[in-house]
């Protein structure tokens, strides 16, 4: 196949061109770098079957040859990263979407949408099931990034039942791993940071809101065999193992054996107090389901953390033991 990522050079997006490259695929990258990084495609950059276009979905989506499959994940999907780009998150929802649509039936591609557990908003139904309408604040912060993939699932639904586009879209649930950003401003990032380079550890509220996280190569198969399938979606994708964000802390603490304190900051407008995926349509439809579990997976993260910088232990940090 010849599969055109927008979004590529960031974090899921890098992930999912180095795989799709290793099974023998083409793979054009388009991406404007706002949020993502060249590094994240230094391997993909090594391959004769890749090719990096630097360009903004938002004006416009063109990219010669053939196409057999678009990858739409261009947004930014940090929270500080998509407040501080409110325009830009609806213009790449919008626009963006309507754009790498257009290319995929141009050229009778199969479409791939990298919505969000998001959509779900503040869940009042536990853990979300695909059939949840969700609970979101249209005039809220959030509402650039949620309302956006909300537009976005609702104009991949009309592509395909309007103009046959082969679409297929998933919702994916917190994410991490290698190649996040230290400065990307999510949970896992910003814990094993602030641990490693001994600030800090900066907890929102009092800890006790829930998350689920899933390692990137387990998320990145599951992109893979909806991309493969042609299933309409949507469908979870996530860890549905369940923890509060001072768990995480905890756990963070531990695995780098580094007693940084924790403080605690105020928690930000409309923070959902929980989010677990139901992940049955996803192991039906797809003979997916995650296999990475937290402490495996947060090993791997840090373990890369450290790799990327000297800096932590030259920084005068406590070790503790
Ligand atoms: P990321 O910020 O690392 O990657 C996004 C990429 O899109 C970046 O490389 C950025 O430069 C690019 N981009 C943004 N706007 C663009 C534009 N207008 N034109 C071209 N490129 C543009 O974020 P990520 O975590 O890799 O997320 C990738 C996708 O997956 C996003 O659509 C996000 O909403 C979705 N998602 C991610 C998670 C997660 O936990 N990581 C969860 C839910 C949904
Ligand atoms: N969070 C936190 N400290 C941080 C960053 C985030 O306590 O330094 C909390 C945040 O308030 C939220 C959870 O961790 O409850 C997950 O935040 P993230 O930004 O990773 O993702 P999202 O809110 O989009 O799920």
């Amino acid at each position: 196949m010849r599969v055109v990522i927008t979004g590529g050079a960031g974090f899921l997006g890098s992930h999912l061109c180095d795989t799709l490259l290793s099974r023998g695929d083409s793979v054009v990258c388009v991406d404007d770098l706002s949020t993502g990084r060249l590094e994240n495609l230094e391997d993909a950059r090594n391959s004769p079957a890749f090719r990096f276009i630097e360009a903004d979905v938002t004006l416009g989506l063109d990219v010669p040859g053939p196409v057999d499959a678009v990858a739409h994940l261009a947004s930014p999907a940090s929270p500080p990263d998509y407040l501080r780009r409110p325009l830009q998150t609806l213009a790449a929802g919008s626009r963006g979407t309507e754009h790498a649509l257009a290319l995929a039936r141009r050229h009778h591609a199969r479409f791939l949408l990298a919505s969000t557990s998001e959509v779900y908003g503040s869940p009042q139904v536990h853990p979300q099931t695909e059939e949840y309408w969700g609970h979101v604040n249209p005039v809220g912060p959030r509402s650039v990034y949620d309302e956006s993939k909300r537009f976005a699932e609702a104009l991949t639904t009309a592509h395909r039942g309007a103009l046959g586009v082969d679409t297929g879209i998933v919702r994916i649930f917190n994410t991490y791993g290698p190649r996040m950003r230290a400065d990307d401003g999510r949970v896992v990032s910003n814990f094993i940071w602030q641990a490693l380079s001994g600030n800090p550890i900066t907890v929102y509220g009092d800890g006790e809101q829930t998350r689920s996280f899933c390692y990137v190569d387990d998320l990145v198969h599951g992109l893979v065999a909806m991309l493969d399938s042609d299933h309409a979606g949507p469908v979870n994708l996530g860890n549905p193992a369940e923890f509060t964000v001072g768990q995480l802390a905890v756990m963070i603490r531990e695995m780098t054996a580094i007693s940084t304190p924790v403080h605690y900051r105020e928690l930000p407008q409309d923070d959902p107090p929980r989010r677990r995926p139901a992940i049955e349509r996803a192991a039906r439809t797809l003979g997916w389901r995650p296999v990475v579990d937290l402490a495996e997976g947060l090993g791997h993260t840090i373990d890369w953390f450290r790799s990327r910088s000297g800096a932590p232990r030259e920084a005068g940090v406590t070790v503790a033991g």
